[in-house]
């Protein structure tokens, strides 16, 4: 028999002796959720604004998912020797409201990003290119944790040469936003380019219409495959399935993950055109890729985003909340440099990497659950069925947070 924690030291307790440090954390412990809300194990209750890192897209306890959970008992997983209904349903979504044709699945962002870059390579190959196989990502970018992904992504910091060198061969880096510098790294060894149509980890920073119409022209140019992750923006987060619909380019392939599953884990590659038919039998797969758990909560989570109006809201609040941001910016004047985003992911960039962490902390203890990027960048990405009320309680408690810090 499991004796259950009581409270959240208890917990904590517990966890410094046996959970594994590899991650830094607020000291509570997560206990249930509804819609924007979630509750610690001392029954504190948290307005998150954090959403699981953009993976809550539907929120907390969403009676879709409920019920899909529900239909997951039947069977929870079958292995690829075989169908299973939920995934081809997610697959036919999937194509059926964008520019893909085909979709296959991984079990996380990482994975998904894994799977492009090996596309892409395998592409090369098939289309007499053996030459070809660096990818251009771009600075601050983010792709991953495995090794492959974690060098694609372009931070120093993740790249530190005490940790886990050698790095895998084959990736370079140019400027987001900057085609002369993507320009610059183009070579007759390249088979693809990643991006992100909007940096998340980087600091919430899209991209401009100019530079992916601008790598989309490039690709087409030298016959490589333009790749998006849209790991974090893609699944209704900026107000369409997929952010690059916001721009009209559409690339060759294109990863999603953290809202796909409303938080079970599950990741996918889309593909079009030749890209879709790289990847046969014996080159790729997964055991658990793609089992009807997975795939039976992404099927409620994208029916529930495309026909509900989930991602009408994500637009309509994301503005008032873009809004109400530069309206602060206004009332602590330099504080806030800048406010970017696009539909529910947001952010505020501040004058400096001090000030980000103390706002957290200060909202922390309003019960106003926030995240600081890339040094300075507030990152607001709450459940897509926020309110603008509930907009309004953490453009609060930041006011506050500010003030009293003397900013
Ligand atoms: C979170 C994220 C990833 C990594 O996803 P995991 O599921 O953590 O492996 C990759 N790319 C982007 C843009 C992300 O935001």
């Amino acid at each position: 028999m499991i004796e259950r924690f009581k409270s959240n030291a208890e917990a904590i307790a517990a966890a410094d002796k046996y959970l594994y440090g590899n991650h830094a954390r607020m000291p509570i412990v997560m206990d249930k959720g509804e819609g924007c809300w979630v509750w610690d194990l001392d029954g504190n209750k948290y307005l998150d604004f954090v959403g699981g890192i953009a993976v809550n897209g539907l929120g907390h306890h969403h009676p879709a998912i409920v019920k899909a959970l529900d239909r997951a008992k039947d069977m929870m997983h079958c292995s690829n020797y075989y169908y299973n209904e939920p995934a081809i349903q997610v697959c036919k979504m999937i194509c059926e409201n964008s520019c893909f044709d085909k979709v296959f699945f991984a079990n996380s962002g990482a994975e998904a990003n894994e799977g492009q870059i090996k596309l892409a390579r395998k592409y090369a190959k098939d289309h007499g290119h053996p030459e070809r196989y660096v990818v251009i990502s771009m600075l601050k970018s983010f792709h991953g944790r495995t090794l492959a992904t974690a060098t694609a992504t372009g931070q120093e910091i993740v790249h530190n040469p005490k940790w886990f060198s050698p790095l895998p061969e084959g990736f370079r880096y140019a400027e987001f936003n900057n085609l002369e510098s993507v320009k610059a790294q183009m070579g007759d060894d390249v088979c693809a380019i990643l991006t992100e149509p909007v940096q998340g980890e980087g600091g919430v920073r899209p991209a401009s219409q100019e530079f992916l119409q601008g790598l989309r022209d490039l690709c087409d140019e030298k016959g490589i495959l333009l790749m998006f992750d849209e790991v974090q923006v893609g699944s209704g987060r900026t107000g369409k399935l997929f952010a690059h619909q916001n721009y009209g380019v559409e690339p060759d392939t294109c990863s999603m993950a953290k809202a796909l599953g409303s938080g079970v884990p599950i990741g996918a590659v889309c593909a079009r055109g030749e890209a879709a038919l790289t990847l046969t039998p014996g080159t790729h797969g997964s055991t658990f890729a793609g089992g009807p758990l997975a795939c039976g909560l992404a099927e409620a989570t994208l029916d529930t985003m495309l026909h509900e109006g989930v991602m009408d809201n994500a637009v309509k609040v994301g503005e008032y909340f873009r809004a109400k941001l530069t309206e602060l910016s206004g009332k602590h004047p330099g504080t806030i440099t800048e406010v970017r985003g696009m539909g529910m992911i947001n952010g505020a960039e501040l004058k400096d990497n001090e000030i980000g962490p103390k706002i957290v902390q200060k909202c922390f203890e309003k019960k106003v659950l926030i995240n600081c990027t890339a040094g300075n960048v507030l990152r607001f990405i709450p459940p897509l069925i926020v309110t603008e009320e509930e907009v309004d309680i953490v453009v609060k408690a930041i006011d506050e947070a500010m003030t009293e810090l003397g900013y």
